[in-house]
């Protein structure tokens, strides 16, 4: 049976400990949350009913400071997948130097069967549940699956409203009106772009003529494709839930994307090859970016995989045993929690403007974002080179050492 996401995150953590001889009562800490927050609140639907749904807000380890992670909504959202995403944010922030301890929460509903009424009654409904636990020096919730710059204003004005003061820092993610970050948009995209170029450099190669192949074309999927056209980097294959599509010639984003806006799937795309989202992962390929869920690349598919770089856009997407094969075959991998920061970085940088009053350009956002991606890259490259351990066991160990020093000096642990 296929692991969850929890599952898997155990497995890294458990190894890295391992790795670092950490205590025990250490170890105990980083596997669960230090709060977890599940909450039921109904919604009156648009034909008069009423559905009860189920939400979570998982805050992991506040030892760096207040809590930030995205807002997922997804039908398959559990609390074990909460569980490891909060996890992973505890990491991501304190690798990429985020002065933030991790959460991530979410609701159980595909919000592409809502209206859009109903989408705000239900983003309502959540923070109303979950809105005393939250804010600007709590623990702010961001965007992730499922939820947009949209849903995230929707949060800040219902959690205002309650709050009766303004605090745009409360919530990431907002529109620019409310006090979103420029750059926030692309941010994730961006960031991997930034990731890929110093894989890539590294290795001695240059981005044009590289091909990629990226699974998902949501918002950082789609974004991602974009990007990397821009670089003069072919996309082969994108997908969505449902279906992929492929052209060995390369395919024509801003058509594609343009198809998708008008029709709501990629299903039907008239100038491309329609495979199946597990073809899609085995194209020859340079580049494969899985930028859609957890889990997709395991020991089933490894052996199959043919790309150079994989670049996780998605949070978790590859399994320790995918992993191991993939070490193995050469393959230079990106590991999330530094690949993927890029959304989490902005997010912090829109908390700084919005605590200053403060809004800074384009190409400060952007450039800021590229010098701390480079710098971690450097600090991860170093430690996996030096000490022979894989990429994600790099960032897994900075990470840790940078909260365990932290508990120490609260005098947690
Ligand atoms: P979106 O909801 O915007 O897009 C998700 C994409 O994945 C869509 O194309 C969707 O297809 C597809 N998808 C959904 N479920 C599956 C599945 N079971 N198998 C294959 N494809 C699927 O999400 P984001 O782009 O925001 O997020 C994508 C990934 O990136 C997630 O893992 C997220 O945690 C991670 N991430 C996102 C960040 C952000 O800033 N948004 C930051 C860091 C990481 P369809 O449209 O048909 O539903």
């Amino acid at each position: 049976m296929k692991k969850n996401a929890y599952e898997v995150a155990l497995e890294v953590l458990s190894n890295v400990a391992e790795y670092m001889n950490l205590e025990d009562h250490v170890y105990e800490i980083f596997k669960e949350p230090m709060s977890q927050l599940t909450v039921k609140f109904p919604v009156k639907m648009d034909d008069g009913t009423i559905r009860i749904f189920t939400g979570f807000r998982f805050q992991h380890n506040a030892a760096l400071g207040p809590t930030r992670g995205g807002t997922r909504f997804h039908l398959d959202e559990t609390p074990e997948d909460v569980k490891a995403l909060s996890l992973w944010m505890t990491l991501k922030n304190a690798l990429n130097e985020i002065p933030n301890g991790g959460a991530k929460g979410g609701v159980v509903v595909d919000s592409l069967t809502l209206s859009q009424g109903e989408l705000e009654r239900v983003c309502r409904g959540y923070i109303r549940k979950i809105g005393p636990t939250i804010g600007a020096w709590k623990d702010f919730p961001g965007a992730d699956i499922g939820t947009s710059a949209q849903t995230q204003s929707w949060m800040l004005d219902e959690w205002e409203t309650m709050n009766m003061h303004h605090e745009a820092g409360g919530i990431s993610g907002k529109v620019m009106a409310l006090g979103g970050s420029k750059g926030r948009a692309e941010a994730t995209s961006r960031g991997l772009l930034f990731a890929t170029r110093e894989l890539v450099h590294a290795k001695g190669l240059e981005m044009p003529d590289l091909t990629a192949v990226i699974q998902g074309f949501g918002k950082v999927g789609w974004h991602l494709a974009k990007l990397y056209e821009e670089d003069g980097v072919k996309v082969l294959s994108v997908s969505d839930v449902s279906i992929a599509i492929f052209k060995s010639t390369g395919l024509d984003i801003f058509d594609v994307h343009a198809y998708v806006e008008r029709t709501g799937s990629l299903r039907g795309y008239p100038n491309a090859q329609e495979i199946t989202n597990e073809e899609m992962l085995e194209i020859e390929c340079d580049i494969l970016a899985p930028c859609a869920v957890q889990n997709v690349l395991t020991k089933e598919n490894a052996d199959q995989i043919k790309a150079k770089f994989l670049i996780e856009g998605a949070n978790g997407p590859t399994t320790p045993e995918a992993e191991e094969i993939f070490i193995r075959k050469g393959i230079f991998i990106a590991p999330d929690i530094w690949a993927n920061s890029g959304g989490t970085q902005v997010a912090h940088f829109e908390r700084v403007q919005n605590l200053n009053n403060d809004s800074w350009s384009e190409e400060e956002v952007n450039s800021k974002l590229e010098k701390i991606i480079h710098k971690v890259f450097g600090e991860i490259y170093a430690l996996h080179t030096k000490s022979n351990i894989s990429m994600r066991q790099a960032c897994w160990v900075k990470a840790i050492g940078t909260v365990v020093e932290a508990m120490k000096a609260r005098g947690w642990v």
